[in-house]
């Protein structure tokens, strides 16, 4: 057993000054990095905050009460957050996926939500709306996050054990709770809701079979996410990941399974399919089959940084810009420059690495519950 595990930090990330490109050019609805990868996917923050303390995302030991979140002038408001996704649509982006924190822990998101909603491709269409939460006030929240324009969600569930489920969230959140609000998600006509399940081992990988079941004959895409060594407060290690592959063989013993092809390239998941037509599973394997070279993604913090991978170390600092007196067309060259030189492809690189030594790669890495899911 490899017994290496990262230590507990505080976490202070590099900032990233951006320079405004002195030639501005208008977006041509379409821009590639150093590594020929589009830009497809923005996902947004829009808070630091969460009502849970999932012992591998916000462990008690270092969110404690004493922990310093953001103070709230340092957030984005909407109107700069719609500023931002509006540069970034014009860019090429079709995807927006509100984030965390607890993205439903931000007051009055149902107007954010409605503000997206409103923007446009440069060919016309509506963005692909969408929200990831936790679950915990989605009953109360479900018919107004519809009614503002969200289209579908994912929601997070560990497990349907109410031990294990409580013990992950660490505030003795009920999973009958969670379940009540994807409930009232279908009712009030989200879909297709994905419900995302991180497996660690030892902690909740005897649930995989049951939550296959539960979802399974139903129109809800359970997905099993590999625990990922994001961040540097998790204690990451690999023996602690369960790769897909026996994630699979576990279901396939009881539903047998076959893979089927991708929605669309670059997909996180991996799809599979129930033989006996009762649906299909998603697979995301970040951990034994990174997918860096398909990312399409980028992230924007909840205090206005963008981070052009989950596994960065620094982000660019757009709130100074937008709090300046920069230009849309400032602001938009800027956006193009910072995707232009992204060569990240971190996965990739802790891959090759785990081999050797089953750990995670040293450095700051930030958090997920900063930076979002
Ligand atoms: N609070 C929201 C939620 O629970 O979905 C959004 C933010 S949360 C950080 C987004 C997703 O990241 C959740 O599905 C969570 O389980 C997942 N996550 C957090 N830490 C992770 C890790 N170390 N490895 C894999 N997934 C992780």
């Amino acid at each position: 057993m490899n017994a290496k595990v990262i230590p507990i930090v505080n976490q202070e990330f590099r900032d990233i000054v951006p320079v405004i490109p002195e030639r501005l050019t208008a977006p041509t609805g379409s821009l590639v990095d150093a590594l020929a990868r589009p830009l497809h996917d923005l996902r947004i923050s829009v808070t630091d905050h969460c009502n849970f303390r999932c012992v591998y995302c916000m462990p008690k030991e270092v969110f404690g009460k004493d922990y310093q979140f953001l103070p709230h002038a340092s957030l984005l408001t909407f109107e700069e957050i719609t500023r931002v996704a509006r540069l970034f649509v014009a860019h090429g982006v079709t995807k927006i996926r509100l984030t965390g924190g607890e993205p439903l822990l931000r007051k009055n998101l149902e107007r954010l939500v409605a503000m997206l909603a409103e923007l446009r491709t440069p060919d016309g269409k509506a963005l692909d709306l969408t929200l990831t939460t936790n679950g915990s006030l989605l009953a109360r929240k479900a018919q107004a996050l519809k009614d503002a324009g969200l289209r579908r969600l994912s929601v997070s569930l560990d497990a349907l054990d109410e031990d294990i489920f409580q013990r992950m969230n660490d505030i003795g959140f009920p999973a009958a709770k969670v379940l009540e609000g994807i409930e009232a998600a279908q009712q009030a006509g989200l879909g297709p809701i994905k419900v995302n399940m991180v497996v660690k081992a030892g902690l909740n990988d005897d649930q995989i079979v049951p939550m296959a079941r539960r979802f399974k004959d139903t129109p809800i895409v359970l997905r099993f996410i590999e625990f990922m060594d994001v961040g540097s407060s998790n204690g990451w290690n690999m023996d602690q990941v369960i790769p897909s592959a026996e994630v699979v063989r576990r279901i396939h013993a009881e539903m047998p399974l076959e893979l089927i092809p991708a929605n669309y390239p670059g997909e996180t998941a991996s799809r599979w399919r129930y033989r006996d037509g009762g649906g299909e599973v998603g697979m995301i394997s970040s951990v034994t089959q990174a997918f860096c070279h398909e990312c399409t993604r980028i992230r924007l913090s909840t205090e206005g940084k963008l981070y052009t991978c989950l596994f960065a170390t620094g982000g660019h600092d757009l709130r100074g810009l937008l709090r300046s007196n920069a230009s849309d067309a400032e602001i938009s060259q800027t956006i193009a420059h910072i995707w232009n030189q992204r060569d990240d492809r971190y996965s990739e690189l802790r891959t090759a690495d785990t081999r050797v030594n089953g750990a995670s790669q040293p450095g700051k890495k930030v958090e997920m519950s900063y930076i979002g899911g």
